[in-house]
């Protein structure tokens, strides 16, 4: 007698696994981004980048490096002091291959004597590719890149560590840096008592002969395994940058002790710990009194940087979501090719449209800030305005992308779980959402003018009015109260002007839907001026 097997041995009607993709040559919002950024003749090396980080090997390193979080051995079996944090080799091996790549550098490859970082777009290309492989990584990556905009204020201690931070050769041994072919930095500023609040940080700094010593507690410091941390602390003329190594100048181990590691939502390969320092060595960057100013240089960088991984992570929700639909059948026919499925999709595709439009034109703005002062204005003001926005949207929006793969979207094996829960942590870390409102409305404040200038550009292109839009840059009428809706708006209407730059002529479905329209709160609901089916072949072009 034969038994059917209830299941079929081959399960029927779902998608294969999205693998072995290219993350480059498969993104058209990306390339179009690039090539505005004048990368055309780098064309090859992108897709090659594209390859590497969708093969399938790498995307299973990410599973792995989540699915085995690092581990805090705070003693070794002797029970001496050990402070050190053991990941799993997958985690290794995206770090070996990320760093090969530079991301934790680039900006400063061409920097020169006077230290000024080159090209940010062509990082951004590379970290919104990266992130979609595994985003945990990213963190210790971004601090080491942006660490080196506030080592600009100590130049002696700067050069020093250059050619280490340089260093593209992953060394994760606990050693002295100098000992390492390269190395990576972290940041610690938030305290239990305060972390948007910076000046309540209570740590101490205590000149002594060479440098400092500080003592105090930090509630988060990512990454505890870098060569050395950026940290604020109370130094006799006021809140000021240290640096501290983990290994002092004379080679013994500096007094970092770890106390644990939290357990987090997402962002899971990468360690985050709670600290204590007790008299560690440290050196001053910056003047005493400077240390907000000082650590400011770099968390502009890092805010940059989360709206870059934002957009990828949205990118790959999106892209993850259109390559089920078409291949799941649901009433006999695929689910791309169901009306309602198909406004659900170019919905999401026109978030994604924005946000990457935005993030690279962002980073442009950055490679040209130094020469010319509206660039420069537009950094200023637009950051915080991005960051904003996108993290912002990156969870709701990977959440939605995640239900058009109905129960299995929901299911670990299936990365969109993971994804979920890593969302939300950019628009937290480095300046919470009512911070970034909060920091728009300082931009202006201080500087209405080109705040007014960068506005009224941002509309001319984008054909609108943005005093209709209530962005009217008067310091006076602009209250607290105001500051989400302002900030959201701005984002908004500087998403339409980059997408405006490109051809594919989606900034008026994006007005439509985005500045104009009835701002209906799921998506699928928007009218999208026609654009639908333009939007979902862009997703996954044949
Ligand atoms: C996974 C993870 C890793 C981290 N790693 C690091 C790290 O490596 N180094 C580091 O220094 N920190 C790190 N942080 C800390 C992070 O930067 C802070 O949590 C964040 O800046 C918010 O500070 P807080 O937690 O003290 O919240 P609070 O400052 O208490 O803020 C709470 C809320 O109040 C809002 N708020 C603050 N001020 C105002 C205001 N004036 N008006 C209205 N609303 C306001 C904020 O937007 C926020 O939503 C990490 C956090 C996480 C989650």
């Amino acid at each position: 007698m034969t038994t059917d097997f209830p299941f079929a041995l081959e399960a029927p009607n779902q998608s294969p696994p999205f693998v072995d993709r290219n993350f480059f040559d498969e993104d058209l919002p990306l390339r179009d981004a690039a090539a505005r950024a004048g990368f055309d003749d780098e064309a090859e090396q992108l897709s090659a980048f594209g390859a590497a980080y969708g093969a399938e090997e790498q995307l299973e390193a990410g599973r792995l490096a989540n699915e085995n979080p690092p581990r805090l051995r705070v003693v070794d079996s002797r029970g001496n002091r050990l402070d050190a944090v053991e990941f799993h080799p997958a985690y290794h091996a995206l770090m070996t291959r990320s760093m090969q790549a530079g991301l934790h550098c680039s900006i400063w490859d061409h920097a020169g004597e006077a230290m000024s970082p080159q090209g940010h777009a062509a990082r951004a290309v590379r970290l919104y590719i990266a992130t979609q492989t595994e985003a945990g990584h990213m963190c210790p990556l971004t601090m080491t890149n942006a660490s080196l905009a506030a080592l600009r204020a100590a130049p002696d201690v700067a050069r020093a560590w250059l050619p280490k931070i340089l260093g593209r050769a992953y060394d994760p041994a606990l050693k002295p840096w100098w000992e390492k072919s390269a190395v990576t930095l972290g940041m610690g500023m938030t305290e239990p008592q305060g972390g948007t609040d910076v000046r309540a940080n209570t740590s101490k700094a205590a000149p002594v002969e060479g440098g400092y010593e500080i003592t105090g507690a930090k509630w988060f410091m990512s990454a505890p395994m870098c060569d050395a941390f950026l940290v604020l602390a109370q130094a006799p003329g006021g809140l000021t940058t240290f640096l501290l190594p983990r290994f002092r100048p004379d080679g013994a181990k500096n007094a970092i002790f770890f106390r644990r590691l939290k357990d987090k939502l997402g962002n899971r390969s990468n360690a985050s710990s709670e600290v204590e320092f007790v008299n560690a060595f440290g050196e001053r960057i910056g003047e005493e009194g400077q240390g907000i100013k000082t650590i400011l240089e770099m968390v502009q960088l890092t805010r940059l940087d989360c709206a870059v991984s934002s957009a990828g992570l949205m990118r790959f929700a999106v892209a993850y979501a259109a390559h089920h639909s078409s291949w799941r059948r649901v009433f006999q026919r695929r689910l791309i090719d169901q009306s309602l499925m198909r406004a659900t999709l170019a919905d999401l595709a026109l978030e994604v449209e924005g946000a990457t439009a935005l993030a690279l034109r962002l980073a442009r703005a950055f490679d040209r800030a130094p020469d010319d002062p509206s660039e420069a204005a537009y950094a200023r003001l637009v950051t915080p305005a991005a960051k904003y926005l996108i993290c912002k949207s990156a969870p709701h929006l990977v959440y939605e992308a995640m239900e058009c793969l109905g129960g299995n979207g929901y299911v670990e094996e299936w990365p969109l779980a993971r994804l979920y829960r890593e969302a939300p942590v950019n628009a937290i870390w480095e300046g919470s959402g009512n911070v970034m409102a909060l920091d728009v409305l300082r931009a202006v404040s201080r500087a209405p003018e080109a705040a007014a200038g960068t506005i009224a550009k941002l509309g001319e292109a984008s054909g609108l009015d943005p005093t209709a839009l209530g962005l009217f840059v008067s310091p006076a009428a602009l209250s607290e109260r105001q500051a989400r809706r302002f900030c959201e708006r701005l984002a908004r209407l500087a998403a339409a002007d980059a997408l405006a730059e490109g051809q594919a002529g989606l900034n008026e479905a994006y007005v439509a839907a985005r500045l104009r329209g009835e701002g209906a709160s799921q998506y699928g609901a928007a009218d999208l001026a026609g654009a639908e089916d333009k939007l979902i072949e862009r997703i996954l072009p044949a």
